[in-house]
């Protein structure tokens, strides 16, 4: 590497603060010397990105550098926790000032958006992997949860499904709107703080609505009839959609159900409180879409508006439903 990796850690990732009092020793020491409020507990999550594996290769630094914070942080809105700090694993197979620049700039244009503070790490040579951890707090038995739900609550999403999906599977130069999805997904920190008010259970949709839904409902053994028309789709994915012929529309027609990496909430509310959450959702990024119901029935039942049933193409969804 052109700088060493004592350097790299000065130069682009230790000088940056978020003003926090409840960082007592940040980046420097052999350990960062943090201050959970009282009353409160840490919620704690980590995800890594593998360069080819979780984003395409040519991917930008900002893109990686703020989506790597921003499926973390994602997390964090799951379960209604508050960002506070974060930490990061970087593993570079040469230290390039420009990528370094531009990676740092747009993981810290994140981080301050909800005061998230950086406050250790560590700096490797190899295959580029970024590993984050993120941190937040919750007050104890307001956490949303996966489990929780029950049956005849609504199922809601926030923002629009399939978009990142459809940036990938696009062969030629693709939507510049549709391709900030997929590089620059936005966490719904401020959705989660709402919900803990209202959700019953959540989860974020980093697999897909079909898997991550079933992810929700399986810890209760319970199922979901689902609206598939119904499933938010952005003007974006719709006018890309109107250019297909009839085969490529049907398939990528389900693409809101199956396709990973929108970063979205799936939540389940019971129905007293619908009115109020849609009225409160109304007021923050992405807001709410109600896309089904919870059913005592394990698995996951898909229907047209016109009240026909429909069964989706996608891998996953028989081995879940329990039907062959
Ligand atoms: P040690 O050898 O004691 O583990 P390091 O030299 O790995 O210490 O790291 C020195 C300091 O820099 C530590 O406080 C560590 O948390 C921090 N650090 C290292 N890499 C990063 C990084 N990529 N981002 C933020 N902090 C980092
Ligand atoms: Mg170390």
């Amino acid at each position: 590497m052109a700088e060493s990796e004592f350097d790299i850690i000065r130069h682009y990732f230790a000088g940056h603060r978020a003003g926090r009092d409840d960082v007592l020793v940040g980046i420097g020491d052999d350990a960062a010397l943090l201050q959970v409020p009282p009353g409160r507990v840490l919620a704690v999550c980590m995800d890594t990105l593998v360069a080819g594996v979780h984003f395409p290769l040519e991917t930008t630094a900002a893109a990686i550098g703020h989506k790597s914070l921003a499926v973390n942080l994602s997390d964090l809105a799951a379960m209604g926790a508050e960002p506070a700090w974060a930490t990061l694993a970087l593993t570079l197979p040469e230290s390039d000032p420009a990528w370094l620049e531009e990676f740092s700039g747009a993981f810290f244009a994140l981080a301050d958006r909800y005061a998230v503070q950086l406050v250790g790490g560590d700096t490797t040579c190899g295959p580029l992997v970024i590993t984050v951890q993120a941190h937040g707090f919750v007050t104890p038995g307001k956490a949303l949860l996966r489990q929780g739900a029950r049956p005849g609550e609504r199922i809601y999403v926030t923002g629009t499904l399939g978009d990142a999906g459809l940036a990938l599977r696009m062969n030629e130069p693709g939507d510049t709107w549709l391709r900030m999805r997929l590089d620059f997904p936005q966490p719904r920190i401020e959705a989660g703080l709402v919900l803990r008010e209202y959700a019953s259970a959540a989860i974020d949709i980093s697999d897909g609505l079909l898997a991550d839904l079933g992810h929700l409902l399986e810890g209760d053994r319970l199922g979901a009839s689902l609206r598939i028309d119904a499933l938010p789709r952005s003007e974006a994915f719709q006018a890309v959609m109107k250019t297909m012929d009839p085969e490529r529309q049907r398939l990528f027609y389900e693409l809101p159900l199956s396709a990973g990496d929108d970063y979205e909430l799936c939540f389940t509310v019971a129905e007293k409180y619908c009115g109020e959450m849609e009225a409160r959702l109304a007021g923050v990024p992405g807001g709410c879409q109600w896309i089904g119901v919870v059913e005592a029935a394990p698995g996951i039942r898909c229907y047209r508006d016109d009240g026909t049933s429909y069964r989706p193409a996608v891998t996953g969804y028989q081995h879940f439903s329990g039907t062959s």
